[in-house]
């Protein structure tokens, strides 16, 4: 396979990705379909942001925010079933059990010890000694640029914790589990080793019940953007689109199998920070995981980041204590 060139590196050497944006397959159907599925993320961005910008105060709850996040979740599944964008993706029982495994897991134990050890510790500490008139020059601008600028501060954390558990042995042993899931789905997200769960959830979890509006706006613009990312639907998706915000097409480049194609698109939410990085690549793959696409079982990927990390720090050791001994590699 020779692959195609984007900017320095060679795309698609190891398993087929198609780059750019011209040979995307375009969703098939009537003109109502067609529309529905063009229009469907700017459509349900917009409403969200409106909701959040003029809903009451006795309705712009957290609470109302996780309802929200419930129900669209459930309308994303159903929408996978009628639409979906590669037909290998589409849920087995097998996949759906150990999705469903993980979402527990999200569920009890990370939220169990996000809140004992995570976030919420540190978050009350903070919010403690937080004192709100040292920060009226953010709360006295518009709403939606506090809350775009919550958002674009998270995303380029996310992006260099994403980029250095791609470039560090010791956190790709926790991401790469991750990176064995071989296809896309709404479940996909949960799924990897559980220290890297909770590693994501330090971030935000805590702060939850103190939200003010323009945090809940900014989860909601973050959701209504990154939550397509791991979703199994067939978009026309639209070019302005592509260009600002993460996507399936995106992230599927991310999890190829193709190893140089995986390391691109670290971000969450705004391409347009891989762009300024030099990470984006454009485009989309079908096949994805890792060694070949090898499944991993759920007790490997419970155990995977210690196991291997175990092996390593003992070869490590005995190249250090006994160089003559190990054979060069
Ligand atoms: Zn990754």
């Amino acid at each position: 396979m020779n692959g195609v060139r984007v900017g320095k590196r060679v795309i698609g050497a190891d398993s087929p990705v198609t780059v750019g944006w011209d040979n995307l397959p375009k969703v098939e159907g009537g003109p109502f379909k067609r529309m529905f599925f063009t229009y469907f993320q700017p459509a349900v961005l917009l409403a969200l942001v409106l909701f959040w910008m003029y809903a009451p105060d006795s309705i712009a709850k957290a609470s109302t925010a996780i309802g929200i996040g419930i129900g669209f979740k459930v309308l994303l599944y159903i929408l996978e079933w009628v639409n979906p964008r590669y037909k290998s993706w589409s849920l087995t029982w097998k996949e759906l059990v150990v999705d469903l495994f993980y979402v527990a897991i999200a569920y009890t134990l990370i939220r169990y010890l996000g809140k004992n050890f995570g976030s919420d510790v540190w978050a009350e500490h903070i919010l403690k000694s937080f004192d709100t008139e040292k920060f009226t020059w953010f709360t006295s601008m518009p709403l939606l640029v506090q809350a775009f600028l919550i958002t674009l501060f998270a995303d380029i954390c996310y992006y260099w914790m994403h980029r250095g558990m791609h470039n560090w042995y010791p956190l790709w042993l926790s991401h790469s589990v991750h990176h064995y899931i071989t296809q896309l789905n709404i479940n996909k997200g949960q799924i990897g080793n559980p220290t890297e769960i909770f590693l994501i959830g330090l971030g935000i979890g805590g702060f939850f019940d103190f939200l003010p509006r323009a945090a809940l706006l900014a989860g909601s613009l973050g959701m209504s953007i990154s939550i397509y990312q791991h979703a199994n639907i067939r978009f026309n998706t639209p070019r302005w689109w592509l260009f600002l915000f993460n996507t399936t097409e995106h992230h599927s480049v991310h999890h190829s199998l193709d190893y140089e194609a995986s390391r691109s698109n670290y971000c969450n939410t705004y391409i347009f920070l891989d762009r300024i990085f030099g990470t984006c690549v454009d485009g989309e793959a079908e096949l994805l995981g890792m060694e070949g696409g090898r499944r991993m079982s759920i007790p490997e990927q419970m155990t995977y980041t210690f196991t291997e990390g175990y092996k390593s720090s003992k070869a490590f050791l005995q190249r250090r204590l006994h160089p003559a001994a190990v054979p060069a590699e």
